[in-house]
């Protein structure tokens, strides 16, 4: 039987660690080919091995990308269509947190976070789109954040990024959906990784009663759903945010 994506291109950002290492394995697994896009060349090295040991049918290709640099990304996804054709699959993960109370928030702060968690996926999708639109093809999954959808105190900078990642996304599925091309969200609750790591254990603590599984999400958990979007299942579904989040947003 063929694989759910086989001959299929993805490009994910922030794939060297926690929720992108685990969408680049996950659509691996179901046959695509992976770019597998981050800062951290040694990261996505271990990736490309884990991907290869576990007999993966997709292949995981490592990329050396900043998301903040616009150039850079216009030449990679150049560079990316340039050597295998097409870019199917454009999943904008990489993200970053800067957080802190918004009254004492420095404009750098603030700027960071929506360079890196919403300019990003503006330039990418712009980037990817174009050459979606050539070939009438095209899935583009953005991940946001429960915080986008509820906000949060101390994270008025990624909470604003993130409820821009779904407004922005929305629009995209409007203007790209006659073309064939879908755009959805995937919001996630709190789910294991360093970004959450840091957190002091006494907030961890506060916020699991909070959360009605009562427990904090698995990378495995948002890359489920991320293939879902990217399969040919979810080929009359555009436009939708979906929490996966223990039902926290609820
Ligand atoms: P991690 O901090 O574990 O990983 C972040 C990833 O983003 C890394 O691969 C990092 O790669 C990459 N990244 C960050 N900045 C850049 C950049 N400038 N250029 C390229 N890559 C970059 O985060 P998570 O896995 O937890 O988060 C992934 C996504 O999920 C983010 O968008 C986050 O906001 C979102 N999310 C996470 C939640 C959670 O509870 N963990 C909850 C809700 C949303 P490198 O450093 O190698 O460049």
């Amino acid at each position: 039987m063929a694989a759910l994506l086989e001959n299929q291109v993805a490009f994910v950002t922030g794939g060297s660690r926690g929720i992108g290492r685990a969408i680049c394995l996950d659509l691996s697994a179901a046959g695509a080919t992976v770019i597998a896009a981050a800062r951290s060349e040694d990261q996505l090295t271990t990736l490309v091995a884990e991907a290869q040991a576990a007999g993966h049918t997709g292949r995981i290709i490592p990329l050396r990308l900043d998301v903040t640099d616009r150039a850079a990304i216009d030449a990679a996804v150049e560079q990316v269509v340039e050597g295998h054709g097409k870019i199917d699959i454009l999943v904008n993960n990489a993200g970053i947190t800067r957080d802190g109370l918004m009254m004492s928030m420095t404009d750098e702060q603030f700027d960071e976070v929506i360079t890196a968690n919403l300019r990003s996926v503006f330039w990418l999708t712009r980037a990817v789109s174009r050459h979606m639109v050539r070939a009438r093809y095209g899935r583009i999954i953005n991940i946001s954040s429960v915080s986008g959808v509820m906000g949060n105190a101390g994270q008025a900078n990624y909470a604003a990024s993130k409820a821009g990642v779904i407004g922005f996304s929305k629009s995209v599925a409007k203007e790209l959906a006659k073309r064939n091309i879908t755009c959805n969200v995937v919001a996630p609750g709190f789910i294991t990784t360093d970004m959450t790591d840091v957190l002091p254990d006494k907030v961890k603590e506060a916020v699991k009663p909070l959360i009605p599984a009562q427990k904090f999400g698995d990378p495995a958990d948002i890359a489920a759903a991320v293939t879902f979007l990217a399969s040919p299942a979810a080929k009359y579904v555009t436009g939708q945010v979906l929490a996966v989040d223990g039902g926290l947003s609820m």
